[in-house]
């Protein structure tokens, strides 16, 4: 079983508890009562509150993507920029995003 990340809010790093109930359970901070996500099972539940999300990394992916989208493999213009599609395209696909 995963182990629980540290909470994202107080930064408390042992006192969590599950909290299920009877259509899901949820992680909860026992310091700052912060909860993470609703979610089903127990991997579900433990999973969610381990994701974090970075807002820095959305940003740049975003910003990727619209760079990505803007070929549309016509020339000139998608040939003049076809170096720099790819290394979008890599960079993407190297961080685990979906093209
Ligand atoms: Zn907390």
């Amino acid at each position: 079983m995963e182990a629980l990340k540290p909470c994202p809010f107080c930064g408390e790093k042992s006192d969590q508890v599950l909290r299920i109930g009877r259509l899901c359970g949820v992680v909860v901070c026992t310091v700052c009562s912060a909860e993470g996500p609703c979610r089903g099972t127990k991997k579900e539940i433990i999973a969610a509150w381990n994701t974090r999300i970075d807002p820095q990394r959305e940003q740049l992916v975003k910003a990727l993507k619209a760079l990505v989208a803007l070929d549309d493999g016509n020339e000139p213009f998608a040939w003049e920029y076809a170096e720099e599609f790819n290394a979008a395209r890599a960079a993407l696909t190297a961080a685990g995003e979906q093209l």
